[in-house]
């Protein structure tokens, strides 16, 4: 069973997120619980947490087929000490913010070193804050995303996602979710059947399938090994449909929320409904 959804707006409270993933035949659906671009927000009233939950019931939503984003803002492993602090206390926000919805899982991109320190340190600084969130929370899994490794942004490899799970203490709350357009653009090849599995087995014998906890279906406007994140709707980009043919047919990618960031919200149902399609 292929959980498959888009990144939906939560403009007017996270239970309208829920709306907008019905209304596009939606089983799955990523969303941020705060503005994404804003270090800070007001916390969750019980009113939106109540009316979350009552929508997730309603259209029989679980937690597992949820994926919510965190802020872009925040660097896990920043090399200062006072930006790396500002960072720690938003994403323990985030998590809390997850944990009062009920949700179980977040996302987010694990980090840049600055060319301040080495990646080998960056990755444990990552390691070192997703260990201080999961101490003070319960039953949230933090889901590290790998990332077109544009800039200094760690996580390109999934040997740097190994590496940070590796370093977590309690692996039971450690996951990680694949980004198809950040893997094509880190130099994972997707554009044949043959390379979309050996891509695959290639994440299976360095990180594990028992840690992916999310994908995001993303066709890429950037080039091949090109280090440039840049997405596009799915067949219109550089990786192309059998890649996404591929995954719906694989069953290493069941039971995880499949998420859309393509760039054409108004395509999303289309998207879906040719992605449900392809299973086998
Ligand atoms: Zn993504
Ligand atoms: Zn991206």
């Amino acid at each position: 069973m292929k959980y498959l959804g888009a990144h939906v707006s939560a403009a007017g409270g996270p239970d309208q997120a829920v709306q907008r993933a019905v209304e596009i035949g939606a089983n799955a659906f990523a969303l941020f619980t705060k503005n994404q671009r804003q270090w800070r927000a007001k916390p969750l009233t019980e009113e939106a947490i109540e009316a979350f939950g009552a929508a997730c019931r309603e259209h029989g939503f679980a937690p597992h087929q949820i994926l919510p984003h965190d802020s872009y803002l925040i660097n896990l492993g920043h090399p200062d000490a006072a930006g790396l602090e500002k960072s720690r206390d938003a994403f323990l926000d985030e998590m809390q913010r997850c944990e009062q919805l009920g949700l179980t899982l977040l996302n987010f991109h694990p980090g840049s070193h600055l060319k301040k320190i080495s990646e080998a340190e960056c990755l444990t600084r990552i390691a070192e804050s997703i260990n201080l969130a999961l101490d003070e929370t319960r039953g949230v899994t933090a889901v590290i995303e790998n990332t077109a490794g544009q800039g200094t942004n760690l996580g390109w490899r999934f040997e740097h996602l190994a590496e940070i799970i590796a370093q977590v203490d309690d692996k039971s709350r450690g996951g990680v979710c694949i980004d198809t357009c950040h893997a094509f653009a880190a130099g994972y090849d997707l554009r044949t059947p043959e390379a979309c599995t050996a891509t695959l087995d290639a994440f299976g014998d360095v990180v594990g399938f028992e840690y992916l906890r999310g994908m995001h279906l993303n066709d890429a406007k950037s080039e091949f090994a090109s280090r440039v994140d840049r997405h596009h709707s799915l067949g219109q980009g550089n990786i192309g449909l059998d890649a996404f043919a591929t995954l719906m047919r694989d069953p290493r990618l069941d039971g995880i929320p499949m998420i859309l960031e393509t760039i054409e919200p108004s395509l999303w149902a289309e998207e879906i409904a040719w992605l449900r399609a392809q299973q086998g």
